[in-house]
């Protein structure tokens, strides 16, 4: 016969606990500065062995570790940052890794910024043009010449995807070269796409119903003549009027047409 328990297993196991806890914290130092110890003497045989622990007892180091980040989150982020400020190279690479073997993630995120950050985007990208074009104009020009095909496709794609859009830069491009005062040019693209989109339209100098497929965005005051490139100035002209109208005056046009337009 042995001796009466006292405590049974589960009491004696937290007992057990308590009492070794009580014990690290009180020897905390020593025991932290004999594992250094440890470990500087032979770095190789204590990382073996943890790692053995880890492999046999993973459930546990799992849970552990992500109690640990859970408290320490801030310190974690705080180094990572300022490694990576150290040296971007490493974790470049590994981002670019992680980027090419996800990129259904990487593309919806990008979407999602670009819609976010619309307008700071195109801003950005109006700089950045502006500084660069010489740059942009070569580049872009090897790039035609080298893929003819292409560029006509592109070309054709664009015009279907934008009515207004091809004649509205044509227009601004002309514009610029006439060195025409210019102003507003969202709107003037919104009202070439949004006429250009219905069927017909009206001719501003002959009234007549015409496909507005054939129809021009025409400058009242032609820009060599001092007029200006923007919304005031514009006015829808059919094929016929735009071409002969050239570039006179209003007055001049108007006394050259059966119903003159009042100004
Ligand atoms: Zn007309």
């Amino acid at each position: 016969m042995g001796r009466p328990r006292l405590f049974s297993d589960a009491e004696r196991k937290a007992k057990r606990k308590e009492c070794s806890a009580a014990s690290y914290a009180k020897h905390k130092e020593e025991i932290l500065s004999k594992q250094a110890a440890r470990y500087a003497r032979d770095p190789g045989k204590v990382q073996t062995r943890n790692a053995a622990w880890r492999a046999e007892n993973s459930e546990q180091y799992k849970a552990s570790r992500k109690e640990w980040e859970s408290r320490n989150r801030k310190n974690i982020n705080a180094r990572k940052q300022a490694h990576r400020k150290k040296d971007p190279s490493r974790s470049n690479f590994y981002h670019a890794q992680w980027r090419a073997s996800h990129p259904e993630i990487v593309a919806a995120a990008l979407k999602k910024h670009r819609a976010k950050n619309a307008v700071e985007i195109r801003r950005k990208r109006a700089i950045y043009l502006k500084v660069n074009r010489a740059k942009i104009n070569v580049i872009a020009k090897r790039w035609r010449d080298a893929n003819p095909d292409k560029q006509r496709q592109y070309r054709q794609n664009s015009k279907k995807a934008h009515p207004g859009g091809a004649s509205a830069r044509e227009n601004k491009r002309r514009a610029i070269k006439k060195q025409a005062p210019i102003s507003g040019l969202d709107v003037i693209q919104a009202w070439v796409e949004s006429w250009r989109s219905k069927r017909k339209a009206v001719c501003f100098w002959c009234q007549a119903v015409v496909p507005s497929k054939g129809c021009h965005a025409d400058h009242i005051v032609p820009l060599s003549k001092g007029g200006a490139h923007a919304i005031e100035n514009l006015c829808i002209s059919c094929a016929p009027c735009n071409g002969s109208k050239n570039a006179r005056l209003p007055e001049e046009w108007n006394a050259r047409i059966a119903a003159p337009v009042l100004l």
